[in-house]
């Protein structure tokens, strides 16, 4: 009968046998009733919501839609939230949180396009792959007012500002998640508000309109998504006495040997610029650089992919002159940086003839040779002889050695490459000239990172090392902020506060920086050792790291690394050579004896360029320059100076979800979300900001902040006095808050009533 029925609670539910997973089901609670909601996981994995008609402890009987009853174990179900908590507007709120009611709860909004929703202190933003009306003038005015109050990047950016301003202390917003998930967008959304609200001298004008630029350098059509960031980058925007935006600074974390200019995957693009050109040139700018279509390009031409859908490549290049026009590039760059582009893009035209039975080459005198010898301004004899030959010594001697086709063929890519990287970078640097002008900085500024998320494929390669890596680094940032630093000040301040566990990703980081046995450490090593290759390398990983739970060695050139997001298996194939980078001294001095533009767009890059990681053999026996980086040291310097950039900062963490593979609207697939959910900490986070006190606030600055409020004159009082007093007057409630050696620590939520109070004073 009922009393049965209502006395026998449900097993935990078993969501999956890990007990991370049930942890943060906090469902012990929970008693299973007549009519009572659940979930049912069906064969395919989705979840579907059912009312339990009956159960006697082991089993339960459910219906489900269209009348399907069906008779199940108990533990096969999973509650559900009162409907009143339907599309709640920050997880936290639910009743139980467990997975099916999460991934309802996000879909819930998602279907009418609220993309935005809180898992405490985290937005978590679900990318709609279609206009949705929640942006403009209009919102803005709104969320700048608070008229409204649901989650969003507007949201966030106003306490960003607020905090900055109250605290004094430098704030950062970190936007994470898959390729195609809508960092990107979501740093530009964040940009506009930060300019709508802090604007005024023109400079956040200038500010957005950098967007359109590094895009268009530094993005390109992946299989995942038409306009992927193939760069990571933290703009610093800073900030006058005023509160008013008065500059900012651009970092980049780039591969300096991404081989997309020189090849790219079937469907895929290289940079949107060289399509932007080859459609956009006007007449007189085609002819002087004796521009093609972009089908007569071999470096465009082998991916049999040269336009977007609803992308107009010509009218992407007047934006692009414009925003270039706005950042101070003047026309005259303007022109050589095209010009560049132009070389590069013709260097890949350059072919050889075989001469000999040794594969040695000669390179063939055509238009490109010319084409390309023009638009760097070098002599094409000299041209000729650096990409078919090398010059080495030997002892005391100077031989010249013949290239055979695919050494050729290497130094060809690798002079174009090392172009744009150049190219590129001087964008850069050029950008951060210009928005350096109101250098009278107070040094307070607001971040925002933008950068690769964890990637996983069939194939991994060499990028997808360090990528994943980097965001190894950053979910480490994330943990510490939210969890790490959370605990040792509730200790420190002496509260009673459970310890929660949380996945501490150190091990794995261990892994890859340990000196000298870690993957970075054993990957440079062995690029320096002439015998080195991608296999001796494989092998010295399992030597040496099989030990580390976070590495296992696979077959052959094979290793995987277990990230925190999940297994991925590397192939190091090409490991060695694309962190040797090598570009041979030959070509370097071609480059910088150029007459054209080049050296004045190398100028400050030649010196870095030549500085670049010639390791190796060719470097040993020129003995030359000593200590060269590699390009995975180098990639981990740039990110540890982002690192560093982030660590002062208060942070703001933004996750992106991408609700389907197929970047269309409308299409929600939950185990694809649940998947993104899990590896980006976010149920972990709601878990532990339930059970913890996220507001904080010293005695001091409390009585402050709110002792005006007092009824009674409390003034002489000290300020833990005067604490309690206001926490009594307002009747908050003692378990929503905890008294520390230094600080109150509330549950969130709980400071809202005081605020709106103060601000209504
Ligand atoms: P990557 O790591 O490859 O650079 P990303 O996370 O930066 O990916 P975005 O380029 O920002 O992804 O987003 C991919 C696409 O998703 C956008 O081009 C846009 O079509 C769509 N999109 C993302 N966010 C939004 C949004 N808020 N509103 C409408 N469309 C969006
Ligand atoms: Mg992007």
């Amino acid at each position: 009968g009922d009393e049965e029925v209502e006395s026998v609670p449900l097993p935990l539910p078993s969501i999956s046998k890990s007990s991370r997973e049930s942890r943060w089901s906090d469902t012990t609670s929970y008693a299973s009733k007549k009519k009572l909601q659940s979930w049912f996981q069906l064969p395919n994995g989705n979840w579907e919501l059912g009312n339990i008609i009956s159960t006697t402890g082991t089993e339960s009987v459910i219906s489900l839609s269209e009348g399907k009853v069906l008779k199940v174990k108990s533990e096969s179900l999973v509650p559900a939230n009162p409907d009143i908590l339907d599309g709640v507007d920050d997880l936290m709120q639910l009743s139980y949180l467990n997975e099916p009611s999460v991934l309802y709860n996000l879909q819930r909004r998602y279907n009418q396009n609220m993309i935005y929703t809180k898992a405490g202190p985290v937005l978590v933003a679900v990318n709609p792959f279609k206009k949705v009306p929640l942006y403009g003038n209009d919102y803005i005015e709104a969320y700048k007012r608070k008229a409204i109050e649901s989650p969003h990047v507007y949201a966030i950016a106003h306490m960003a500002i607020r905090e900055m301003i109250r605290d004094e202390v430098n704030q950062s917003i970190i936007i994470s998640g898959e390729s195609g998930a809508g960092k990107t967008e979501t740093a530009k959304i964040a940009m506009q508000y930060l300019a709508a609200l802090c604007g005024g001298s023109g400079i956040e004008y200038e500010i957005l309109k950098t967007n359109p630029v590094l895009e268009a350098f530094g993005n390109a059509k992946t299989l995942r998504n038409d306009n992927s960031s193939r760069f990571g980058k933290l703009i610093e925007i800073h900030f006058s006495e005023t509160g008013k935006i008065s500059g900012a600074n651009i970092q980049t974390c780039k591969f300096t040997t991404e081989s997309r200019v020189v090849q790219c995957n079937e469907g895929e693009r290289s940079y949107h610029i060289f399509y932007q050109l080859c459609a956009g040139a006007p007449p007189s700018l085609r002819e002087k650089l004796n521009l093609l279509n972009v089908e007569d390009y071999k470096y465009l031409r082998q991916s049999n992919c040269y336009s977007i859908t609803g992308v107009n490549d010509a009218e992407e290049f007047c934006i692009v002159m414009e925003a270039l026009d706005v950042v101070h590039i003047g026309k005259e760059d303007q022109e050589n940086v095209f010009a560049m582009l132009a070389a590069v893009l013709w260097f890949g035209n350059i072919s050889f003839t075989v001469v000999d039975n040794e594969n040695h080459v000669q390179v063939i005198e055509d238009e490109a040779l010319f084409t390309v010898a023009k638009l760097i301004g070098c002599d094409i004899g000299d041209l000729k002889i650096t990409l078919s030959t090398r010059k080495m010594k030997v002892g005391n001697d100077n031989i010249v050695q013949k290239l055979t086709l695919s050494q050729a063929i290497d130094a060809r890519d690798a002079m174009a490459k090392s172009i744009y990287a150049c190219l590129f970078d001087w964008i850069i640097e050029q950008i951060n000239k210009s928005l350096a002008v109101g250098k009278r900085r107070t040094g307070r500024s607001i971040s925002i990172l933008d950068i690769y998320g964890f990637e996983s494929f069939d194939r991994n390669s060499f990028e997808q090392f360090c990528i994943n890596y980097a965001n190894e680094r950053l979910q480490q940032h994330f943990n510490r902020h939210l969890f790490k630093l959370e605990q040792e000040e509730y200790i420190q301040d002496g509260i009673d506060w459970a310890k929660v566990e949380f996945e501490d990703n150190q091990d794995c980081l261990n892994l890859f920086e340990k000196k000298p046995l870690g993957l970075l450490s054993l990957l440079d090593e062995e690029s320096t050792f002439p015998n080195g290759t991608d296999l001796t390398f494989a092998n010295k990983l399992k030597q040496h790291l099989s030990s580390n739970s976070s590495f296992r060695g696979e077959r052959g050139k094979a290793f995987t690394v277990c990230h925190y997001a999940g297994e991925v298996t590397y192939d190091t194939t090409g490991f060695l050579e694309k962190n040797r980078d090598l570009l041979h001294v030959n070509c370097i001095q071609l480059l910088s004896s150029c007459t054209c533009h080049l050296p004045q767009i190398f100028a400050s890059n030649m010196l870095t360029q030549s500085e670049k990681p010639i390791v190796g053999p060719l470097h040993k026996s020129g003995g030359a320059d000593s200590q060269k980086l590699s390009v995975a040291t180098k990639f981990k310097s740039q990110l540890f100076l982002l690192m560093q950039r982030l660590e002062s900062t208060t942070p703001h963490f933004i996750r992106c979800i991408k609700p389907n593979n197929l970047q269309s609207p409308g299409l929600y697939e939950q185990g694809l979300v649940l998947q993104q959910l899990k590896c980006c900490g976010v149920l972990e986070v709601v878990r532990i900001s339930r059970s913890g006190f996220p507001t904080r606030m010293s005695h001091q600055k409390f009585a402050r902040r709110y002792g005006f409020l007092l009824l009674e004159n409390a003034a002489s009082q000290d300020p833990l006095s005067v604490s309690v007093a206001i926490l009594q007057q307002f009747n908050i409630l003692p378990e929503m808050y905890q008294v520390g050696y230094t600080k109150l620590f509330f549950r969130t939520g709980q400071i809202g009533v005081l605020e709106d109070t103060r601000n209504r004073t």
